[in-house]
């Protein structure tokens, strides 16, 4: 690994966004055979953070960015250009023929799957459709959102877990190659916003069960919106983070989430803790003036 993830310089934003000449999109190569992708706070401030896991046989790539904002200079993501750029040079650089590509998401909030036109027509590529049908039916998860999957990108193989209650159709993936745990929206450092209560407290404990199990290097997930203050987040909608906290989160949060969650059980509330911000549903007639003020992001 040439740069540590905690210390990679991120494109984060600028006070000015007529005025940078940052990329897009970002490529940080994690290691040898994996890549992560950030895309500009200038084009959308939700900057996902995507990744590409590339195999003999297979490259997944796990989500597909967000629209535009509406005042954003560039209108069009080169994602898929991007994408290709990354498998043509790893095809070349080990000698190996180029893998289909496989485009899946986390889960289906527009912010993860906006992209996902740009691989129409694209020779042998699948596009897993957001949709919980096409989810389980792909990765084979029929008793949904209990159970398992396996994908092999050939020589390495990845776990697929449901862990919905942000969304859905939300998943987690375990690469047993590098170690790293994808958890899209469900832990990230930031405003952990969730709709279904029951189900991600039980995603929380099916994670934490993965970390007791499973070697986890690397907790990876698709945004950042903390400071590097603990506890403290950056606004919603936030175009410029010169002090944001870094991606990688660790085994530890994931169990100190499902600690979190249990304490809560039955009464979950905005929960601060120094690395990311559980906010549970909302219940009715408590709305106006609560903690975490306004409306849901939706992502
Ligand atoms: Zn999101
Ligand atoms: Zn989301």
């Amino acid at each position: 690994m040439a740069t540590p993830l905690e210390s990679v310089a991120w494109i984060h934003g600028a006070a000015d966004c007529s005025g940078t000449s940052d990329p897009l999109i970002q490529v940080h190569r994690l290691d040898r055979d994996t890549f992560v992708l950030r895309l500009s706070k200038c084009y959308s401030f939700e900057a996902n953070f995507l990744h590409l896991l590339l195999g003999r046989r297979r490259a997944l790539l796990l989500d597909t960015g967000a629209r535009p904002d509406p005042g954003a200079r560039d209108r069009t993501l080169p994602l898929r250009r991007t994408v290709d750029e990354v498998v043509t040079g790893w095809s070349t650089e080990r000698g190996v023929p180029e893998p289909d590509l496989v485009v899946a998401h986390t889960h289906a909030h527009g912010d993860h799957v906006s992209g996902d036109d740009q691989f129409t027509g694209r020779p042998r590529t699948h596009v897993v459709a957001p949709t919980l049908p096409a989810v389980t039916e792909f990765f084979g998860l029929p008793d949904w959102p209990d159970g398992e999957a396996g994908l092999e990108l050939g020589g390495r193989r990845v776990t697929v877990l449901p862990i919905p209650g942000h969304e859905p159709t939300h998943i987690a993936v375990h690469d047993s190659r590098t170690g790293a745990l994808f958890t899209g929206d469900t832990l990230y450092p930031g405003l952990l916003t969730v709709r279904d209560w029951p189900a991600y407290r039980r995603s929380a404990a099916r994670l934490a069960d993965l970390v007791r199990r499973e070697e986890v290097s690397v907790v990876l997930g698709a945004h950042v919106e903390m400071t590097r203050t603990p506890g403290q987040l950056y606004p919603l909608g936030t175009t410029h983070q010169p002090d944001e906290h870094p991606l990688p989160l660790t085994p530890a949060h994931v169990l100190e989430l499902h600690e979190a969650c249990e304490a809560m059980a039955g009464a979950p509330h905005l929960d601060v803790h120094d690395d990311f911000v559980i906010r549970p549903p909302v219940p009715d007639g408590a709305r106006p003036g609560a903690a975490g003020g306004s409306a849901p992001p939706g992502t």
